[in-house]
């Protein structure tokens, strides 16, 4: 997987991704991360990348030229997609990063200021996604939040003991809850079931636990839990 992103603000890519699990899975190749600065293609004499909106209003729009241009420079290999991060795409959800993963290249367009000039959506077709009902400033957490999600499904991202398939969606509910040392702290004790050794009783406990969680703060996933096949 090769994530290659188009930023204003390469380093906030880069250095998010050299920690922790990230870091070792760059490390070992699992996937690589790329950053592209439309600064660098802008043909305005000042390095210019965004001015001021048709219409009037308020903040500063990208240009279409150097996003255009920056995107064009990118080699696309076969199996490939482009993302635009921004707040009026699909709400990025566990199905989508499930879809992503499947991708050998992804191309994301980060925003900033009052966003792209239409054109740029016109020209380069992406598919949106956005982070949620809310607005940030920029889209670089919104990319950071999708390269973590989905490489975090790339096989030897993770270690066994981190392993992806017991999380929270995998099966379409939310986790169970998690305990370690100390078995009694504050007097809140650690439920037997988990002490006792017994897999099939600590599977069932869980399974329990996960329909109760997901029950009470996600209805909408409980039914649909219940309805699927
Ligand atoms: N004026 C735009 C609007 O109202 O739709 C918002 C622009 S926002 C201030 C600047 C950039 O941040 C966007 O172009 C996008 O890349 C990113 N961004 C902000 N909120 C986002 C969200 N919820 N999901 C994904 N990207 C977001």
């Amino acid at each position: 997987m090769k994530f290659d992103v188009l930023t204003l603000f390469p380093d906030m890519i880069v250095d998010y991704c050299n920690y922790s699990i990230l870091k070792r899975a760059l490390e070992k190749n699992i996937f690589s991360v790329n950053t592209i600065n439309p600064r660098d293609f802008t043909l305005d004499k000042h390095k210019k990348v965004d001015d001021t909106p048709y219409g009037g209003g308020a903040g500063m729009v990208l240009m279409a030229q150097p996003y255009v241009d920056a995107y064009e420079s990118i080699q696309k290999i076969d199996n490939s997609i482009t993302i635009m991060l921004s707040p009026q795409g699909e709400p990025l959800s566990d199905k989508i990063v499930n879809d992503l993963v499947k991708f050998d290249q992804i191309i994301m367009l980060c925003g900033h200021y009052e966003g792209f000039d239409e054109r740029i959506r016109e020209i380069i077709k992406p598919r949106e996604i956005s982070l949620g009902d809310f607005v940030l400033t920029g889209g670089e957490l919104p990319a950071l939040c999708l390269i973590d999600a989905v490489s975090r499904k790339i096989e030897g991202t993770l270690g066994k003991i981190e392993s992806a398939d017991q999380d929270s969606f995998a099966n379409g509910l939310l986790e169970y809850p998690h305990y370690t040392k100390p078995r009694d702290f504050r007097g809140l004790k650690v439920p037997d079931v988990l002490l006792n050794g017994n897999h099939k009783e600590i599977n069932e406990f869980r399974l329990q636990k996960s329909l109760e969680r997901t029950k009470i703060r996600r209805p909408d996933l409980y039914k649909r839990f219940n309805t699927s096949d």
